[in-house]
């Protein structure tokens, strides 16, 4: 190398400083950073290092000058080259290796409220509004809740095993949630208005229209001097609030729980009441059972039948959703498939 001037020593020694900036910012590893680091600092042929030997050709005050600068800029090299290793290392601690970061994110997951769930809430909150309240009970029951104390014979076809999940001799699935009657009428006394709704079980095959595991609900209503009128003209309103305005009809049935016994229909929705396929041409849809409580009953779960009178109703959410949604196999409600959750979803 040439002897320099000292003004020509400074603007080179100088101009590394900057040069060494811009080379830093595109280093990517630690490596990167060790090679600035060797082809400016090394001991051997260090850019920066080579102009340590001209330090001792300048004299006097220029030769303190140049060793201050050339000082200055190793140390701000130095300096740099430090802060760069530690910004570098805190990026590959929360960067994993091969991301794709042009690739498209997943879109979020939204769930759904199953549709059987969005019935059972609009008819429990119907039925709360006129002064019901919830109330539930365990599903696996004794023979005396889920059968005797309904007034079911004890030759009842309904108790056959083949009808009914036993889990012990005397210990069933409950095959109704009518037993949660029993049980709000002996935590009486009267009145007592509530809705149950829940699970039941029976040895169903699992087809279109069956599953061996459906939601029901029911209520009770249970005071003295309640009758037919009052059963007819709740049961109309909460007809009117969740299908609205719809014709309906009670036609006689038979359960062994109540006396005398109807089941109630709604005019066709699909139809309105001119006779389709979904109403097998009827023009009706059945959507539940009612009935007076049976004095039996009453009596079975200690309330007095002299005195008070009741009525109850039950009914299936799954088939009420079937309809209102127009789902044609009850199977459906239970593959949780997310495409057609996401279509019934309020
Ligand atoms: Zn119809």
């Amino acid at each position: 190398m040439n002897e320099l001037t000292l003004q020509a020593f400074e603007h080179f020694v100088g101009r590394f400083g900057t040069e060494v900036d811009t080379r830093l910012r595109e280093a990517r590893t630690a490596e990167d950073v060790e090679a600035i680091r060797v082809e400016y600092l090394g001991r051997a042929n260090g850019k920066l290092t080579d102009y340590q030997k001209q330090i001792p050709t300048f004299s006097g005050e220029e030769r303190k000058l140049a060793g201050q600068q050339f000082n200055a800029v190793k140390k701000l090299i130095e300096g740099r080259l430090a802060e760069t290793l530690t910004e570098l290392s805190r990026v590959t601690r929360l960067s994993v290796p091969d991301v794709d970061l042009t690739m498209p994110s997943r879109s979020q997951f939204r769930g759904a409220e199953h549709p059987v769930t969005v019935v059972i809430e609009e008819i429990v909150e119907i039925f709360r509004e006129i002064g019901f309240t919830v109330a539930t009970g365990p599903e696996a029951e004794t023979e005396w809740y889920n059968f005797t104390a309904l007034n079911f014979p004890p030759d009842h076809p309904a108790m056959d095993m083949h009808d009914t999940m036993y889990l012990a001799e005397d210990v069933v699935l409950r095959t109704h949630t009518s037993p949660v009657q029993i049980r709000s009428l002996q935590a009486g006394p009267p009145p007592i208005r509530v809705v149950i709704p829940g699970n039941v079980y029976r040895l169903d095959p699992f087809d279109a229209s069956h599953a061996p595991m459906f939601a029901q609900i029911e209520g009770l209503a249970v005071d003295e001097g309640i009758s037919f009128v009052d059963l007819k003209a709740t049961l109309t309103h909460f007809a009117t609030r969740f299908f609205g305005a719809t014709r309906t009809r009670f036609r006689p049935s038979y359960f062994p729980f109540t006396e005398p016994s109807a089941e109630m229909d709604v005019e066709c929705r699909l139809c309105k009441g001119s006779g389709c396929p979904a109403c097998k041409g009827t023009g009706w849809m059945e959507i539940l059972g009612s009935g007076m409580v049976h004095p039996n009953v009453l009596d079975a779960a200690g309330v007095d039948s002299e005195k008070y009178t009741g009525w109850a109703f039950g009914m299936g959410p799954a088939r009420i959703a079937l309809q209102r949604y127009g789902i044609p196999d009850i199977r459906v409600l239970y593959d949780s498939e997310m495409r057609f959750l996401g279509q019934v979803a309020r």
